[in-house]
This record gives structure tokens, sequence and C-alpha cells, in this order.
């Protein structure tokens, strides 16, 4: 099997990764409480897990960029063990590596994200890598719970209703089971919901409520639920992790060949 790990490459076999046409993916997650029975490096661990796992199964097409840690999470502070970052030092940090993967010849760019308020910001950082160059760059970015196949698969799974699969809930915890189990402090999950009205839910999984207006509000996390969790953490477990975990990384698959298929086309200024 071909090397896909970036970091692991000597310089000519990233050249030749390039030159031979394969999607850079690069995980970005965060480091943040995630309740009472997970540890903080869940959305680092998630969202790495998932891509690992995609970029290995189709090492001839895609490249596995060093991961991005850290990310935006300023109205977690409330809970110790956050570690955020400036918005604006945020986005221009993920920024200037996918210009520098750019800049040796990526053409396609895969942003990988695993935490919710990342998803803005890394939206506004794959639109600067492709104004960066023009536009012969394409860099687009996910949430792994947006994935298709994750989404088709979340409604079958989940046994909690709207709101369930919300952050540390039992979507994460479910797919942490799978990956580290050891780490994972069942007797201590709950189950938590937002107090905020219909208008401003969301659900990882679901979206936004289905009442909704789709309008998006994002307190202090303290404000909102007092174990860290939003979500419904008691329904998660291992066999459910599995397949969730199956199905993230089949939709990666999807994706990133659906990038690769992407025709770039060239800018047309009519100035
Ligand atoms: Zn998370």
């Amino acid at each position: 099997m071909a090397k896909y790990r970036f970091a692991e490459m000597i310089w000519n076999e990233i050249r030749d990764a390039a030159q031979a046409g394969k999607v850079a993916v690069l995980p970005v997650a965060t480091y943040e409480d995630h309740g009472p029975h997970l540890p903080v490096d869940t959305d680092v661990v998630l969202c790495t897990g998932i891509c690992e796992r995609a970029v290995a199964r189709i090492a001839d097409e895609a490249v596995l960029a060093p991961a991005i840690p850290h990310g935006y999470s300023p109205h977690h502070m409330d809970f110790h063990g956050t570690l955020t970052i400036e918005w604006d030092t945020f986005i221009k940090y993920v920024r200037d590596v996918c210009t520098s993967l750019s800049h040796h010849g990526f053409e396609r760019i895969l942003i990988v994200n695993g935490h919710g308020s990342n998803a803005s910001p890394l939206d506004l950082a794959a639109r600067l890598t492709v104004l960066a160059n023009e536009g012969k760059t394409y860099c687009a970015s996910v949430s792994h719970w947006d994935l298709r196949k994750a989404k088709t698969a979340g409604a079958e799974l989940r046994d909690s209703d709207y709101g369930g699969t919300s952050h540390g809930g039992e979507y994460e915890t479910a797919l942490y089971l799978a990956l580290r189990p050891e780490l994972v402090e069942m007797d201590k999950a709950v189950d938590e919901r937002s107090p905020m009205q219909d208008s401003f839910r969301t659900d990882l999984l679901a979206g936004t409520h289905p009442q909704g207006s789709g309008a998006r509000l994002v307190p202090y996390w303290s404000s909102q639920t007092a174990s860290g969790v939003m979500g419904d953490a008691s329904k998660a477990t291992p066999e459910k992790g599995e397949a969730w975990l199956e199905a993230a990384v089949d939709g990666l698959v999807d994706l990133i060949r659906e990038l690769k298929a992407q025709p770039i086309l060239p800018r047309r200024d009519q100035h």
C-alpha cells in the first residue's frame, strides 16, 4: 500500500503524491470538555480516527495531512480543559497550512472538521485558500457528522430523540467507545439537553429543529448545561459507534472521490 501519512513521507514522496493528483485531507478539531464521561480530546480522536481510516482505504487517491488539534472554542472556557485559538489567528493558521499544501502542488484539499464551532471559521479558511491561489486550488470543508452516510446511518441507529446526538451525546460517545473504550467512563454518562427554544436548537446528526427557523445562536456553554453534555450520552454503545464510524469513513471516501473528480475551472475576469 502506498504511504498515505504526509508526516511520514520523504519530501520527494510528497512531490510525487501531489503530482499524482491526490487529495490532501486535513483533520481539524479542538480540545474542550465533553461531559463527565469523555476526555477533552474527544473531537481530536474522532476526527483523526475517521480521516485516518478513510485515507488508508484509498491511499492511491489521497494523503492525510498532519492534524490541526486546536480550534475555536471561547464559549467553552468556563469548563476546565478547553484550549481556544483567537478566531482570526485560527482562520489564518488553517489558511496558511492549506496554501502551503497548494504551493507544493496539491490542487484539491478537503478540511475535515471535528468541532461544531470550527465550522464557520473553516468555511472561511477554505474560501481564503481558493482566493489565495486565484482559483487554481479547490479547498472545501465538511464536518464529519454532516457526511451524507453519517447522517443516514444516524437516523437509523440512534435511540435518542431530537437533540440526543449533540455535543458529548449519543453520537460522539458511541464513536469514542468504538475507538478508545478504555477512556470512556460510561457510569458517569448523563442525558442533559439545552433549554433553548426550538428556533435555536440543533442536533449534530439531525441539524436544526423541525419547528425551528434555522437561526444560529451560540451562547456560553455553561449557561446551557451543567455537565458539559448537550445530548443523551447514556444511550451510546460501542456497537452503534462501530456502525457510525464505518458510515462516516464510507461517507468521507465518497466525498474525497467527488472532490477529486471536480474539474478545476479557470477564473474568467470580465474586465
Ligand atoms: Zn465534540
